[in-house]
Formats: C-alpha cells, sequence, structure tokens
C-alpha cells in the first residue's frame, strides 16, 4: 500500500518525472527519447496502476515473480508489458515463461538453463539482462563484473534468451561519486560485452537508476530508469 497519493495524482507526477529525465538527457547531451521510464509497481494499489496506465504507461516493474503475475492477471485487459526486476529463485522460472515480457535479474546460469527449457516448450523467447552487483555490498545479488564474461559464454547457446543489456542497483550513498562509480561499472561491462560477448546478442540496455539516484544513471548512460516511490509515493 502506498500513502498519500491517489489516483488524480498519476498524471502530474508522471510528467513532473519525465521532465526531469528529459532535463537529465538534455545535461548529459543525449537525445530526449534515450531513456525509457520503467514504473515500479511493488506493493502499488491497482487503481494508482491504472492510472499509470491511463496517463501511457505501457509497461510496469515488480520486484516479486509472483506479486507480478496476480497483477498481470488482475489487468490482463491493459496489454501491459510485465517486467520482473528481483532476485528470482530457479523454482520460480515457470512462473516468468508464463506472463513476463523482460527479466531484469538474471544472475545464474541455472537460472538462464532452466528459463531456456521453459521457454522452448512454451514456443517463446524473453528478453533478458544480466544483473551486475556494482556497489559489492553482500546483501545485493548479481554478479561480479569480472564474472560477467564467463557468465555470458556459458549462456551462450541459451537460443531463447535474448539478452539485451545489464541491470544494477548502486550503493546506497549520498556521496555522488561512490553512486556514479557503480554505473560506470555497469557501462564499462556493457563496453566489455560488446567486444568480447557473444555476438548474437546486443547489449543495448543499461538498466540503472531509481527514485534516488535516476539522474546519475542517465548521466552514466542509463537505457532504463527504474522508479517507484518518485511515482505512486513512500511504501509502506
Ligand atoms: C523497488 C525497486 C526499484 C524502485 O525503487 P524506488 O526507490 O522506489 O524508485 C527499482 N529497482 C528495483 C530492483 C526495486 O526493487
Amino acid at each position: 500500500m502506498t500513502v498519500d497519493v491517489s489516483p488524480t495524482d498519476i498524471a502530474g507526477r508522471l510528467a513532473e518525472i519525465q521532465a526531469r529525465i528529459d532535463a537529465a538527457c538534455e545535461a548529459a547531451q543525449r537525445p530526449a527519447g534515450s531513456v525509457r521510464l520503467l514504473p515500479v509497481t511493488k506493493t502499488v494499489s491497482e487503481p494508482l496502476i491504472r492510472a499509470a496506465h491511463a496517463a501511457g504507461c505501457r509497461w510496469f516493474g515488480e520486484n516479486k515473480v509472483q506479486e507480478a503475475q496476480a497483477k498481470a492477471e488482475a489487468m490482463a485487459d491493459l496489454a501491459a508489458d510485465w517486467c520482473v526486476i528481483g532476485h528470482l529463485q530457479t523454482n520460480k522460472a515457470r512462473h516468468v515463461v508464463q506472463f513476463a515480457a523482460e527479466l531484469h535479474s538474471l544472475d545464474s546460469v541455472r537460472l538462464a538453463e532452466e528459463l531456456d527449457r521453459r521457454l522452448q516448450s512454451a514456443g517463446r523467447s524473453l528478453r533478458v539482462l544480466i544483473q551486475v552487483n556494482t556497489s559489492g555490498e553482500a546483501s545485493k545479488s548479481g554478479l561480479a563484473p569480472e564474472e560477467v564474461p564467463d557468465f555470458l559464454q556459458a549462456i551462450s547457446a541459451c537460443q531463447s534468451l535474448a539478452v539485451a543489456g545489464f541491470m544494477t542497483l548502486a550503493l546506497p550513498s549520498e556521496d555522488d561519486a561512490l553512486v556514479r562509480a557503480c554505473f560506470q561499472s555497469l557501462a564499462q561491462v556493457r563496453e566489455r560485452a560488446r567486444q568480447d560477448g557473444p555476438a548474437h546478442w546486443r547489449y543495448d540496455e543499461l538498466s540503472m537508476g531509481m527514485s534516488g539516484d535516476f539522474e546519475l544513471a542517465i548521466a552514466e548512460g542509463a537505457t532504463i530508469v527504474r522508479l517507484g516511490t518518485s511515482i505512486f509515493g513512500a511504501r509502506d
């Protein structure tokens, strides 16, 4: 549940956020429209999500797969795409295959192989981003940056996975330099993948930046920013 924000506020809040994204693009001399806003709807009520859809949002991010699936089913009439952005246990891979358009938190070979197997049976593919732990915090999931090249080779035969790029959460810090270093690390991971990663994938996406740090992420090349509280209000 969120507090303080009502459905009638959502369009205005989205417009404010979009203006900040546009300004950050301009400051970074990046084209307008080069950053996509992914609204993060964890714990957000259906009326607020519907208001966001009515205001033009066509995809939503959730960190828990079952909550995401329940919402996708409850709001199937919206024809929105749902992205799973939180850590996924291998035994929940089948849920992702049932409804998700994109997974931002691929972080193990076992999970990749399980997804690939189930996607092949279902006759579909899945866009995936590889989660990288750029802050080094033990509490965060994701591969260490230096593990990514071998990981890409290890999953290169997973034909139903469309590896589209990389995702990270920055260090929660007041020190902009430390936050930026996380985003720079993800951009370097992508550079390396472009040079020597499996050539059948394009590594275009950098999913980085949340409500507290998305402008820094845009300055460092984010293509997707994942925003929850700045749109929907504080979570309980
Ligand atoms: C909750 C969440 C977000 C959004 O965080 P806010 O600070 O509310 O913008 C982004 N990414 C992930 C992985 C999340 O779990």
